[in-house]
């Protein structure tokens, strides 16, 4: 049997890519090392920003717009909730030349996006903030932009609910079953798992941190660096109705590298606030998952007690998760360099999650239709150094 496109790594945007094959053929299989939704990845942690206006860049908009048009689809087929519009609460200096995901002037292209796409917004003065959201300690020449329809996903809900779906179209997935080696020649490419060999007319590698084993001797092999990050979970000291999401939007302090949600885990539950960092190179194989007392002490000092009101130092929970940056901050949508017909997709950078639904739809178009209509040409391999 020769499979019409086999996608290998099914987390965020291999369910997708499955997802939006199956749609269109049966004749699909799905390949992953674990058992997606799973906590080794990038997938993981409950929750994940979406926002319209991208500060990361114009060109990164038509992805999420029609994201949030796939999230619908599919929360009107399985009646499941992925998507929460919360509003969302964007802080910093206006012309700051700090950047975010390796993209300088965050906070301004913001701006520039939602007035270029008329996403609904308004800007926050200083007093405005102070008003509206005292659970903030603010800057002197902090500004904010809310944007009305920013909310959260659930990304482990998102990747089973793609799966599922992709299974009812009739495409198969196999878990626990790790691609060891793929070979391409001109009649088709055969891909090597620990448990067998299948045949395919195209191959999608989405295999998130793991990508970089399939870039190792092609010109590209130094491009991405995978981060270790941890998302932290502190309690709530303060009046915690002043946290839940009538109150508090999902936010981004940009000058100061920390993000977060509203508490929707109950008062126990505590508010989730991350930072990014980029210290140390990892790799999937060798990170240390585990987070110390020092380093969560670290991050309540540093960047919780002086930048929240009513936030305290107990940490409810936290986890290791895995950023795969390119240089610029863009993501990869490419073909392999030796293997026209391998497409790779590494959409991570830090924010890939909300444009992941697109990224299947692209990944889906390219596969069996050799084009798409969204604008690529910024996710080439050359583009991104
Ligand atoms: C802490 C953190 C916070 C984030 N916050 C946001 C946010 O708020 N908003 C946002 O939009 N984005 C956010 N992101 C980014 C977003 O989560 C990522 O862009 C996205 O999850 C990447 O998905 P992926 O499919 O590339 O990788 P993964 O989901 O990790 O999937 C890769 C899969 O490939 C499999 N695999 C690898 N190698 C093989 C092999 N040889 N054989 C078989 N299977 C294999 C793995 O097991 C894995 O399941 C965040 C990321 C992190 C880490």
């Amino acid at each position: 049997m020769i499979f019409d496109a086999i996608v290998v790594g099914l987390g965020a945007m291999g369910s997708a890519t499955l997802y939006q094959l199956a749609k269109q053929t049966p004749n699909v299989l799905g390949l992953d090392q674990f058992a997606p939704p799973h906590t080794l990845g990038s997938t993981h942690g409950d929750t994940r920003i979406t926002r319209q206006a991208i500060g990361e860049g114009a060109h990164f908009v038509p992805l999420a717009l029609r994201s949030y048009d796939i999230w619908r689809e599919l929360e009107q087929r399985t009646g499941e909730e992925l998507l929460t519009i919360t509003g969302g609460l964007f802080i910093g200096q206006e012309h700051s030349p700090v950047q975010m995901h390796n993209k300088p002037g965050w906070l301004s292209t913001t701006i520039r996006a939602a007035e270029q796409f008329g996403i609904a917004h308004r800007l926050l003065d200083h007093a405005a903030l102070r008003r509206e959201f005292p659970q903030f300690r603010y800057r002197p020449d902090d500004i904010g932009y809310y944007e009305e329809e920013a909310g959260f996903l659930k990304p482990e809900r998102c990747i089973s609910v793609q799966l599922e779906q992709a299974r009812q179209y009739g495409a198969s997935v196999r878990t626990n079953e790790r691609m060891v080696a793929f070979d391409a020649t001109k009649t088709g490419i055969t891909v090597r798992t620990e448990q067998g060999v299948y045949q395919t007319r195209k191959l999608i590698l989405t295999t998130g941190s793991w990508i970089t084993e399939s870039l190792r001797h092609t010109p590209y092999q130094e491009l991405l660096t995978v981060y270790r990050q941890v998302l932290y979970w502190f309690a709530i000291e303060g009046n915690y109705t002043q946290y839940t999401p009538d109150k508090l939007p999902v936010f981004i302090l940009s000058e100061r590298d920390l993000y977060g949600f509203p508490a929707v885990g109950g008062p126990a539950g505590g508010l989730k606030i991350a930072t990014e960092t980029y210290a140390h190179a990892t790799s999937p194989q060798v990170v240390d998952r585990t987070v110390s007392e020092a380093e969560t002490r670290r991050m309540y000092e540093e960047h919780i007690a002086p930048n929240f009101v009513g936030v305290g130092p107990a940490c409810v929970k936290s986890v290791v998760c895995l950023y795969t940056m390119t240089p610029n901050g863009d993501f990869i949508i490419d073909q392999h360099p030796d293997h026209p017909d391998v497409l790779l997709a590494s959409a991570c950078s830090g924010h890939g999650f909300k444009h992941s639904a697109a990224v299947g739809q692209i990944l889906a178009e390219l596969t069996l239709q050799n084009r798409t209509g969204f604008s690529i040409e910024p996710f080439q391999l050359g583009h991104s150094r």
